[in-house]
């Protein structure tokens, strides 16, 4: 709140003074910071950086590094991996630093009207949102690399890139500075932050949509992933969202596919970067989850990334910035980055049903679910989402999948209400219309659109599906679809015993890592790291516990020996029956036809 405000200020500021410069002489643009970048021994996992700070002659100047990057919502404190931080004025004479704060710097400038800054960055965090810095290439986000002035006045970061020996490329989504290769130009500190870049020898694949140039940036292909159809098929996708919202909101954009043996993905308006594995299109499985998961850091193009809640910009990038609305964020972009890929045919009807289903069937065992609200999820991303345990599946629900199961709910209940005339595809075009501006959508707000192109009170649905815990009602969504919960295979054995439990290997012990709540072992007293030695007074080796739940019956009751904190204790443990999961979506035979063009109109766009 307190750097939101202090922003706010800063632009009140900034417009009193223009409004009032503008009647004697012209307005000046601010000033804007210029850093240079240079990678003198990468193979180190640093970056040097060396930054021109305007100080508007002030006696000190308040420098700062966000905590966070927009899009993943945890306080990171980029600023630990800073070293080595100097200034100079504009003579060269050192001016003295004082840590003021975790991330703050404070310089006193004796008057110079500018500084120089420099400082090191130690880069070898291999994520989305972190950076990384090798022989090969580099990956640099905006948040942990770029020091600004605190006050974030609007005024323009410009970037100039001198690669190591041997690197040709520099990418970003960034516009160019003019004057040369590797220069660019952020209109703001929002941009800068929003723009990672790339510098190394990636393969480049372009293509045009609606006359706008979309980059497919591969590093480390290694001759395995197979770029050229990857760029083909995300063209198909990029249509595909193009026929749905109507248009492409920017003017060029990046697939940066950072292909490094990790994962995860992270959105910006003009860019993305997501990381994978070597051999993701070698098996239909592994291609349809990388193609998935583009989708959904490009669906993020329109959906936060400017149609967005209002609580998500302008953005505090030194606290944590609290919403409820990400099961929209995340989980309706979920919901469409599979069906977008259904729909551009790039997979099979049967196959996004079974994706659907998997969703569901994960919600539907999480404990979390009947504890949690998910608007609530949405609120504690910082503390619980982001900082999963042993006990998150008891206590705490995704705002991604539950997101995901209420999108496929809200649609079907939009085209049941409407005779398949609208949707969800209208519920987000309308919101885009509404609240893609400056200001950003209230929970209340994005409501109200649904419920203005549904024709029906959607209240006791939000009521019960986002503030509240209660079980989903599949029933109206599966009866307009036409489809059914697969019946489980008829059986005359016995029901399998089931402790409700997961295990790990450690160093050839075997040990509890999650108890379930309200199963038999957490019942029975079972505990998290507690080392399962024998049951029923016989050894039970590391890799052959289920070998031995085999030869009992749900409803037997055994001796558990377990070594807690060295100690060994005998627990008494009745094995249960594990609750059934019959959440594999299929459609019926006898379909009315309305039942079939509802299901056709979903799956087609
Ligand atoms: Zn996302």
């Amino acid at each position: 709140m307190r750097a939101k405000l202090h922003r706010l200020l800063a632009i009140l500021f900034l417009m009193t003074t223009a409004a009032a410069s503008s009647a004697q002489t012209p307005a000046t643009s601010p000033e804007p910071i210029r850093y240079t970048l240079s990678f003198p021994a990468p193979q180190t996992h640093y970056v040097e950086v060396t930054a021109s700070v305007p100080t508007g002659r002030r006696a000190t100047v308040d420098l700062m590094m966000a905590v966070w990057t927009p899009g993943s919502y945890l306080v990171r404190e980029y600023a630990r991996n800073v070293e080595a931080v100097t200034a100079f004025g504009s003579d060269g004479h050192v001016l003295p630093v004082d840590k003021s704060k975790k991330n703050h710097w404070v310089v006193t400038t004796g008057g110079a009207p500018s500084i120089t800054l420099k400082y090191r960055l130690y880069c070898r965090e291999m994520s989305v949102r972190t950076n990384w810095v090798e022989d090969g290439f580099a990956l640099l986000n905006g948040a942990p690399t770029f020091i600004t002035l605190a006050d974030l006045t609007p005024r323009p970061h410009e970037v100039i890139i001198h690669p190591a020996a041997g690197w040709r490329r520099s990418v970003t989504a960034l516009p160019e500075l003019g004057g040369g290769e590797h220069r660019y130009r952020a209109p703001d500190y929002d941009t800068l932050v929003d723009s990672p870049i790339v510098v190394g020898n990636p393969a480049v694949y372009d293509f045009v949509v609606d006359g706008k140039t979309h980059s497919l940036v591969d590093v480390g292909e290694g001759g395995v992933f197979d770029g050229a159809r990857a760029a083909r098929d995300l063209q198909t996708i990029v249509e595909q969202d193009r026929r749905t919202w109507g248009f492409l909101p920017y003017d060029r954009y990046v697939f940066f596919n950072l292909i490094t043996e990790s994962g995860g993905g992270l959105e910006h308006k003009n860019c993305n970067v997501i990381m994978t594995n070597r051999w993701s299109t070698r098996t239909r499985q592994a291609y349809l989850a990388w193609l998935q998961l583009e989708s959904h850091e490009y669906f993020h193009a329109w959906n936060v990334k400017r149609l967005r809640p209002a609580e998500l910009g302008p953005f505090d990038y030194e606290n944590e910035n609290i919403t409820r609305s990400l099961f929209v964020v995340e989980g309706f972009t979920d919901y469409y980055a599979d069906l977008q890929v259904a729909r551009a045919g790039l997979q099979t009807r049967d196959e996004y049903l079974n994706d659907l289903s998997s969703t569901i069937e994960l919600l539907q065992t999480t404990p979390g679910r009947l504890v949690e609200p998910v608007a609530l999820a949405s609120v504690d991303a910082w503390i619980k989402y982001y900082r999963p345990d042993e006990n998150s599946n008891n206590a705490s629900v995704s705002y991604y999948t539950k997101g995901t199961v209420i999108a496929f709910l809200l649609d079907a209940k939009i085209r049941k209400a409407t005779g398949g005339a609208k949707s969800l595809d209208d519920v987000m075009k309308l919101a885009y219309q509404k609240y893609s501006g400056p200001k950003g959508y209230t929970p209340d707000e994005f409501r109200a659109v649904a419920e203005q192109v549904a024709g029906v009170d959607l209240k006791p649905f939000w009521q019960s599906a986002v503030n509240g815990t209660a079980e989903l009602d599949y029933s109206d969504a599966l009866a307009a679809f036409g489809l059914r919960f697969k019946a489980p295979p008829a059986t005359n054995r016995p029901a399998k015993p089931w402790l409700g439990v997961s295990t790990r290997i450690d160093n050839g012990r075997l040990v509890i890592a999650q108890v379930q709540r309200d199963s038999p072992a957490d019942l029975a007293g079972l505990n998290v790291d507690d080392e399962i030695l024998a049951i029923d007074d016989f050894r039970v080796r590391a890799d052959r516990l289920d070998n031995r739940l085999e030869q009992y019956q749900a409803g037997q009751t055994v001796t558990v020996l377990v070594a807690r904190r060295e100690q060994l204790q005998r627990i008494p443990v009745t094995f249960g029956v594990e609750p059934p999961k019959n959440w594999r979506l299929e459609a019926i035979p006898s379909a009315t036809d309305t039942q079939r063009q509802l299901l056709d109109g979903w799956l087609r766009g």
